[in-house]
């Protein structure tokens, strides 16, 4: 099957896709929060839940950012938390790199590694990912599905995983990335 695609391409598409329901006009990013190769939660940037959207009442700039979007990232995080799904462990696809207060969610959430379309804004969330315990990579296109893709069998135990933070970490005020 050649025209198969493999597994971060395929969480990829899916991310971009979840985009074109983004409702800040200034960018649309999708980002898809996954495990065991199944999707655990989808999110993109928009309004918060009953304030209306950007793109009808524009955006509500602070120091060149809008403060009106909850971004993608933060979005599926929160989805997972609406419906009770952990996403402790999961990986997480997004369409763009993580900002620097959507990088301290993940790491508190307990995400282990993040796969980005396209860089945006924030060196810090590259910076600090390795310390953070959190793997910041762009998908390898090479890679083929069954052989090293996203996750293994164990949900707890990703990879090459020095990187998962415990599940408890998101309940600590000290988890690693939140220090000073
Ligand atoms: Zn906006
Ligand atoms: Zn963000």
């Amino acid at each position: 099957m050649p025209d198969r695609v493999d597994w971060h391409t395929y969480f990829m598409n899916i991310a971009r896709q979840v985009a074109t329901r983004a409702t800040c006009p200034r960018k649309h990013v999708g980002a898809v929060i996954a495990r065991d190769r199944t999707i655990l939660s989808t999110g993109y940037n928009g309004s918060a839940r009953g304030l209306p959207h950007c793109e009808d009442v524009g955006c509500d700039i602070e120091d060149g950012h809008c403060v009106s979007a909850v971004h993608a990232e933060a979005n599926a995080i929160i989805q997972a938390a609406r419906i009770g799904v952990s996403v402790a462990g999961a990986e997480l696809y997004t369409t763009a790199s993580p900002c620097w207060p959507c990088f301290k969610l993940i790491a508190n959430a307990g995400i282990s590694r993040v796969y980005y379309g396209e860089f945006y804004r924030d060196e810090k969330s590259l910076a600090v990912a390795r310390q953070a315990g959190i793997e910041l990579v762009i998908p390898c296109p090479e890679s083929k599905p069954g052989r090293s893709s996203p996750s293994p069998d164990n949900s707890r135990t990703p990879g090459r995983s020095t990187s998962a933070l415990p599940a408890s970490a998101g309940t600590l005020p000290g988890s690693p990335g939140s220090r000073p």
